[in-house]
Parts: C-alpha cells; structure tokens; sequence
C-alpha cells in the first residue's frame, strides 16, 4: 500500500455535512486541508456502481486538479428489506427535479417503500451505513478503506444533529439516533482509540492505521 507522506491534502468533497466530520477526523492529525468546495472545483458526475469507483472518481479529480494528494468519500444507506437500496444512489433519493437535495423527503421514501414491504419491527428494518474513502495522487494512484456500521431504520424521525439521513438511524447498541447524538458520538475517533462509532469514522481509523506515514 503507498502511504500518505504529505500533511497537505484536498478534502474531495462539496456536501458540507461529510466535509465538517473529514475535519473533525483529521484536525487532531495536524493536517491542512482546503475542501474542492472551498477551491471551486467542479463536482465530477459519480457515474460508478460502487462506492469504490465513485470515491476514486471523486478523489481523482480533487488530486489532479490540485496537484495534491486528495480523500473522498462515497458512502450511503443499505436497508436489507429493500436488498440493499437506496445504497449508491442514497444521495439521488433526495434529489428534487430542481436538482436541490431534500432528505426530509428521501427519508420518507425510504419509509414508504419499507412500509410496502410490511416492514414494521426493528428485526425487519435492519440496515447499515457504508463509507469508502479514497486517498489519490496527482499521479492517479489510489488507496481505499471501507468502514460499515449496523443499525435499523425508525420512524419517525429523531433528533437535529448531524446530516443526511442521521434521524432515521439507529445504530445496534445504541437507543438513540445518529441525528440525536452529539457530533463527537456519532463521529469522534482519535488515533489509539479501540472503537469508532459511524462508518466514516471506521474508514477514518483504517485509513489512519494503514494509509498514514507520518
Ligand atoms: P455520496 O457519497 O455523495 O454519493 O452521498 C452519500 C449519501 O448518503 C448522501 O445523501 C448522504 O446524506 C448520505 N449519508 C452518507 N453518510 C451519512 C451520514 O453519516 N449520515 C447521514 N447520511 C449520510
């Protein structure tokens, strides 16, 4: 695996809420970072089917525009009752024809399509949260990490912290939503520490145990 060898990097993301918990995660590390939204990068169009390939398109993008090394992130909802939707296209789901995002009505229609499916109970609205991030270089290599974590999908929707979809999740253990914990629950990791919560703090650790060299 190549390492990071640079404390200089390009945070490869324009969604606010995924580029303030990139900066929670990496600040402690001393690292600069200029987001591609701070930069004025345009949003290259996420056209893979997984979140490898849409995190390496977005981090490739990032790197070569920058001439810095770049992380991306992909990440999204997995609900089985629905075998795996909305999963890579959970950022579509928001998707108004205006192009603007609104997830109080992508979260509905996760609602709507697990009530069709009679899924009432806890043990029927299983689901998890996936996050690959994706270190590139300038020169077009790439490294991913993958972190999940496991839940079920409530209703209605609690809690106004966080982003996305965070109301409606409730990880396993936990009798609270990621939209009702604090920043520092749902994300806080630093390095030394066993156990990371959210699926981007998950990657986050691996990334830092097998991806840093500094
Ligand atoms: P993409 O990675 O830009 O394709 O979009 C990921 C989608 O998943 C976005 O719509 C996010 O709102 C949602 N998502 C990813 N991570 C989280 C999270 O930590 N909390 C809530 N929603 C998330």
């Amino acid at each position: 695996m190549r390492k990071l060898d640079s404390k200089t990097i390009i945070v490869a993301s324009h969604n606010a809420g995924k580029i303030s918990e990139i900066r929670d995660l990496i600040g402690p590390l001393g690292f600069t970072a200029k987001s591609a939204a701070d930069l004025g990068f345009n949003e290259p169009d996420e056209t893979g089917t997984t979140y490898e390939e849409n995190a390496r398109i977005k981090a490739l993008a990032s790197a070569k525009a920058s001439g810095l090394p770049a992380l991306s992130d992909d990440s999204g909802l997995a609900v089985d009752a629905l075998n795996g939707a909305p999963g890579v296209y959970t950022a579509n789901w928001a998707e108004r024809e205006d192009g603007s995002r609104d997830f109080q009505m992508a979260m509905e229609k996760v609602e709507t399509a697990l009530t069709d499916k009679g899924a009432t109970t806890p043990e029927m609205r299983t689901g998890r949260f996936i996050s690959v991030l994706c270190l590139a270089w300038p020169d077009g290599h790439t490294e991913t990490f993958r972190g999940e974590v496991e839940g079920h999908i409530v209703w209605p929707p609690r809690g106004g912290l966080g982003f996305g979809y965070d109301p409606v999740f409730q990880p396993l253990g936990h009798d609270v939503t990621f939209g009702e914990m604090p920043a520092e629950q749902k994300h806080g990791w630093k390095p030394g520490e066993e156990a990371a919560l959210s699926h981007r703090a998950r990657a986050f650790k691996l990334f830092v145990e097998t991806g840093l060299d500094i």
